[in-house]
């Protein structure tokens, strides 16, 4: 169907951050699929894990339980600092992800549901009620009710919407900790602490969705996580990187009340815990954790950031570099993001017009300083090829 734009290149291979195309021509993959690659392309540990997992056993139903599976919904109750009694919810997709916090957000009990301008939550019908989009939302109404956006970032707006009888309704805050899709847009400092504090007073879930931002992307292993490492939240999703190019998505009910929100026979999904897809994202787990990537992707992602800001640009152009870690945009001070992906393409990067006036980087988190390096230095070329093309 003709849902995506014209696809830019036909891609035949990949491997760690590059790809090459049909036509033999080798691009640096500073997208990764779009935050999914965490360890690049055709990596040796995730190939083997798949292979050897589909050699033995690759499918089952949940009427039945696989050691992967288990293995991984323990693994991300251990990376998350879970309490007793949090349980795991596997799918295949971040908007599954968070069609499965919307089903526990009706479980309290209480009809509506705050997101924020900006917002992205997914596609299917309730992820797309949380997405804050209209062009997007808007062709497919009537969506599920009961969701209201308060302003980015605005912890007055939040503290009202929560308070007094009309807070009583609210069953769940859903908040990215970095936007990604609206153009890579961090919350303020201290928004997210203080939701925890709004919601648990107004007994509403505050759900996080790390789909994203989680599994290493931002330099933590969740952008939500305080200094001891624990994600302070009723409920995380994740998706995205978490499988390094298999589909795996997982809901994650931290503590007895979350944890027990949805019972047996209240949701499900055929290929949820699929033992090939549950070793990849044990895999990709395992291998960021032995290479030190979380901690890579927040110092390689710290310089890159200043060498990209500090790049010399006569047209004028680039206006600063946002983000965390290696989920970074480029701010530019005209819409000309596309023009500028395309120069990027030419020029042998892959990059994202995420916004009109945001280019996004997320590139594997196996970059190399050289290959990070070989982009600061052709940026200045592909800004004027850019401003050529505006012209
Ligand atoms: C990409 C994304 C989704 C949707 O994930 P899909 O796998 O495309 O369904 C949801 N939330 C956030 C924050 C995302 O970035």
């Amino acid at each position: 169907m003709g849902t995506y734009g014209a696809p830019q290149r036909v891609l035949v291979r990949g491997e760690g951050a590059w790809v090459w195309d049909a036509d033999g021509r080798r691009y640096l993959d500073l997208l990764a699929g779009i935050a999914v690659n965490a360890l690049g392309h055709a990596h040796p540990v995730l190939t083997a894990a798949v292979t050897a997992q589909m050699a033995t056993l690759g499918h089952v139903s949940n009427f039945f339980a696989t050691g992967p599976q288990v293995a991984l919904a323990e693994r991300l109750l251990e990376l998350l600092g879970a309490p007793e009694g949090s349980r795991v919810f596997l799918c295949s997709s971040g908007t599954e992800a968070n069609e499965g916090a919307f089903k526990m957000t009706r479980r309290t009990g209480r009809p509506e549901v705050l997101a924020l301008e900006g917002a992205f939550h997914g596609r299917s019908m309730g992820a797309l009620a949380l997405t804050a989009k209209q062009a997007i939302r808007e062709p497919f109404e009537p969506l599920p009710g009961g969701v209201r956006h308060l302003p980015f970032g605005d912890v007055d707006a939040l503290a009202a919407a929560l308070d007094g009888d009309a807070g009583q309704r609210v069953g769940a805050l859903v908040v990215e900790p970095v936007q990604g899709e609206a153009g890579v847009r961090p919350l303020p400092p201290g928004y997210l602490a203080a939701a925890r504090e709004l919601t648990a007073a107004a007994g509403a879930l505050l759900v996080v969705d790390e789909v994203q931002t989680g599994v290493g992307r931002t330099g933590r292993w969740f952008a939500a996580a305080g200094p001891d490492g624990r994600v302070d939240a009723d409920v995380v999703t994740l998706a995205k990187g978490l499988g390094g190019g298999l589909p795996v998505g997982a809901v994650v009910g931290l503590g007895e009340g979350p944890g027990a929100l949805l019972g047996a026979g209240q949701h499900g999904t055929t290929f949820g815990g699929n033992p090939v897809c549950a070793a990849a994202a044990l895999a990709v787990l395992h291998v960021l954790e032995r290479d030190g990537l979380v901690e890579r992707a927040r110092d390689l992602g710290t310089r890159w950031a200043a060498d990209l800001a500090g790049v010399d640009d006569p047209t004028g152009l680039l206006a600063g570099v946002r983000g965390e870690g290696l989920l970074l945009a480029l701010e530019l001070s005209r819409p000309a993001a596309p023009a500028v992906a395309r120069a990027a393409l030419e020029a042998g990067f892959v990059v994202n017009a995420v916004a009109p006036s945001a280019v996004r980087l997320a590139p594997p988190l196996v970059l190399t300083d050289e290959q990070a390096g070989s982009f600061v230095a052709a940026l200045p070329a592909v800004l004027a090829a850019a401003a050529q093309e505006e012209a």
